[in-house]
């Protein structure tokens, strides 16, 4: 049993929003499991009902084996790390980060020796007797962090613990969590709206939306294999090509079509194709997979290019439909004129057009 197990948790507020349902998850011993989804998917929702600050409706949450689901939050052994780091303005670093070993009655002794290991290990040693106030962000965060760190706690659950940092600051601090995670090995479930966080961060990435479970799986394979056009839309800068097309048999060849696209199915894919009888799909390919070819099976129009130094960003449309691919430095045809490419099959996906589920 993994640190954390939550079998069908379900949230419903008052008002009948069901903010999450039928989460059900074993979190792994020492594993770095980030929560991710757009604003209002569940994510909050979920962290705090492990930690015991929401109330959970149905479902049942278990912490290294014990049943915790009416336990109160200091007594699940677990520390959390907020966006606005909850410091205490009044009180210096070192007391903020012995503050709740204090109201556990802690021997004072230890109290020393936990508070300044943490600081060591966050190099924050020369600002324990300063105030919040007297730190940067960056810093503030390592002290809430040292906080977590000293109640050896068997879970950490961090809640978009770095969206108050500028953008520099944001993606120091996420090598440090990754480092302090190696380093301390307690399990953590970090919750973020940012997919970059987590692809960067996380051994495995669970995506939500609308309160469920969309897929769990490691980071290179919620990019590889996303399970539907949800997730391979959400994981991954410029997010995924999608492609209407409609499927048509030519002298026994099966082709993807529509205005100024004409693909031939990969063979691997007919078999599934004829089972489900598909007529009408989703076409699915990364920037990466395009390919500008003069005789390629899609036309498009250049509509702008966005030279980036190691590579040029081009947005394109076919017929009606836009797509961005990612081309080589020295690759920049004119705006407004017509390129030719081909796309990269074995790295594509075909959804369902009704319910967007993947079939390849
Ligand atoms: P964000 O990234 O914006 O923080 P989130 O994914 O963490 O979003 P939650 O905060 O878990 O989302 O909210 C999930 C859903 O539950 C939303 O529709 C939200 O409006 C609703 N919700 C959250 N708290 C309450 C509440 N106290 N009462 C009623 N509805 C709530």
């Amino acid at each position: 049993m993994g640190t954390v197990v939550c079998e069908h948790l379900r949230k419903e507020f008052a008002g009948g929003v069901v903010a999450v349902d039928d989460f059900h998850v074993d979190f792994g011993e020492n594993e770095f499991i980030v929560i991710v989804g757009p604003s209002g998917c569940g994510k909050s929702t979920t962290l705090r009902m492990i930690a015991g600050l929401e109330e959970r409706t149905s479902g049942n949450i278990y912490i290294q084996g014990r049943l915790v689901n009416d336990m109160p939050p200091r007594d699940r052994n677990i520390a959390m790390v907020f966006q606005n780091y909850a410091l205490y303005p009044h009180m210096n670093v070192y007391d903020n980060m012995a503050f709740g070993l204090k109201l556990k009655n802690v021997p004072k002794d230890e109290i020393d020796k936990r508070v300044k290991e943490a600081a060591e290990i966050l190099s924050i040693t020369s600002y324990l007797s300063r105030k919040p106030k007297e730190l940067s962000g960056g810093q503030r965060q390592r002290v809430a962090l040292g906080r977590a760190i000293v109640r050896n706690p068997s879970v950490f659950l961090m809640d978009e613990p770095l969206s108050n940092l500028d953008a520099k600051l944001r993606v120091q601090m996420r090598a440090e969590i990754i480092k302090l995670h190696r380093r301390i090995g307690v399990s953590t479930i970090y919750v973020t709206h940012d997919q970059t966080e987590a692809m960067t961060m996380a051994d495995r990435i669970i995506v939500m939306k609308d309160g469920f479970v969309q897929q769990i799986a490691s980071p290179q394979e919620l990019y590889d294999k996303p399970a539907n056009r949800f997730v391979a839309g959400f994981i991954g800068t410029p997010p995924m090509n999608f492609l209407e097309v409609s499927l048509s048999n030519q002298d026994g060849a099966l082709f993807l079509s529509a205005q100024d696209v004409h693909v031939a199915v990969p063979t691997e894919w007919t078999e599934q194709i004829k089972q489900h009888n598909l007529q009408q799909a989703t076409l699915g390919i990364r920037a990466e997979n395009a390919c500008p070819v003069d005789g390629g099976s899609i036309r498009a129009m250049v509509e702008v290019i966005e030279p980036l130094g190691s590579e040029n960003i081009l947005t394109l449309k076919v017929g009606t439909q836009p797509m961005i691919i990612r081309v080589s430095p020295e690759y920049r045809p004119a705006v407004g004129s017509m390129v030719e490419l081909d796309l990269e099959m074995q790295k594509a996906h075909l959804f369902d057009q009704e319910n967007g589920k993947a079939y390849f």
